[in-house]
C-alpha cells in the first residue's frame, strides 16, 4: 500500500505516517518547510516497519507543487493507494480584525489543496480502479468557532468537497470520506493559550484531549476496514460537537 500525506512533518500527519508505515505501507511525506523532520520521520519509518519512505517539499496551497507531489509518488511507488489531506494552518482573528490575506491563505492551505491534490491523484484511481482519500476537516467546520472564520468555512467545504468527491468516484471504488478531529495535543492546541485551555478542557464531556495516535488509527481503520464506508464526516472529539 502506498500512501500520501500532506503536511506530514509533525503532529496528526506525522501520527498517521507512523500508523501506516508500521503496518507495512510504503509512505509519501509531504512538507512545506520542514526538511529535516520530514527527513527525520522518513529515516525512522523505515526503521519502524514500512518498506520504503520519501519526503517531497510541495505547498500544498499551489496546484503545480500539489499535482508534481502525486507525480512524485507515481514514479517512485507506481501508483497510489491513499492520500490523506492532512495539511493545515489557522490565522486567527474576529472578523471584525480578520484581513482578507488572512481568508484568503487559510482557504488556499485547508481548502484548496484538498481540490489540487485530489484532482491530480484522480486518473491514478481511475486507473486502479481502487482509493481512498481522507480529508482532515475539523469539528470547527461542523460547529463554527468564534475568531475563525476563516478556518470554520474552509473545514465546512472539506465537508461539501468530500461529499462531491465521494459520489464522483464511487463508480471507480474510491472512498473518499473527512474526520473532523476536536482539540487534540500538537502544535496547534500548544498555542492556544493556558487560561483558553483549562475553558476548553470543562467543554468536552470526556475530560481530556485527544491523541495523536487516537486520530491516526481512525484514519486506517477507515482505510482497511472500511471499504463500505463513504461520504461521510467521522467526529473524534471527546463529545465536544456532537
Ligand atoms: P500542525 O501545525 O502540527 O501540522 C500541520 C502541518 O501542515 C505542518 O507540518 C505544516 O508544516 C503543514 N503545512 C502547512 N501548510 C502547508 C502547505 N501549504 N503545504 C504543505 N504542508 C503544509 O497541526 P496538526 O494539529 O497536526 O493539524 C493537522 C490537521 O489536523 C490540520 O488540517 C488541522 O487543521 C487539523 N486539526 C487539528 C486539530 C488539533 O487540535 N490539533 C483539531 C482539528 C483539526
Amino acid at each position: 500500500m502506498v500512501v500520501v500525506i500532506t503536511g506530514a512533518a509533525r503532529g496528526i500527519g506525522r501520527a498517521i505516517a507512523y500508523e501506516f508505515g508500521g503496518a507495512g505501507a510504503s509512505i509519501v511525506v509531504d512538507y512545506a518547510h520542514s526538511q529535516a523532520a520530514a527527513e527525520q520521520l522518513v529515516a525512522d519509518l523505515k526503521q519502524h516497519g514500512a518498506p520504503d519512505a520519501i519526503a517531497v517539499q510541495a505547498d500544498v496551497a499551489d496546484a503545480e507543487q500539489a499535482a508534481m507531489l502525486i507525480a512524485m509518488c507515481v514514479e517512485r511507488f507506481g501508483r497510489i493507494d491513499v492520500l490523506v489531506n492532512n495539511a493545515g494552518i489557522t490565522a486567527d482573528h474576529s472578523m471584525k480584525n480578520m484581513t482578507v490575506e488572512e481568508w484568503d491563505r487559510v482557504i488556499r492551505v485547508d481548502l484548496n489543496s484538498c481540490f489540487y491534490t485530489v484532482k491530480a491523484a484522480l486518473p491514478w484511481f481511475v486507473k486502479q480502479l481502487s482509493g481512498a482519500v481522507i480529508n482532515i476537516s475539523s469539528f470547527v467546520g461542523q460547529e463554527g468557532n468564534f475568531g475563525q472564520a476563516n478556518y470554520s468555512a474552509a473545514k465546512a467545504g472539506i465537508l461539501g468537497f468530500t461529499k462531491t468527491a465521494a459520489l464522483e468516484f464511487a463508480r471507480y471504488n474510491v472512498t473518499v470520506n473527512a474526520v473532523c478531529p476536536g482539540f487534540i495535543e500538537t502544535d496547534m492546541y500548544e498555542h492556544i493559550p493556558e487560561n483558553a485551555r483549562e475553558a476548553i478542557l470543562k467543554r468536552i464531556p470526556l475530560g481530556r484531549i485527544g491523541k495523536v495516535e487516537e486520530v491516526a488509527r481512525l484514519v486506517r481503520y477507515l482505510v482497511e476496514d472500511g471499504q463500505y464506508i463513504t461520504g461521510q464526516a467521522l467526529s473524534i472529539n471527546g463529545g465536544i460537537y456532537m
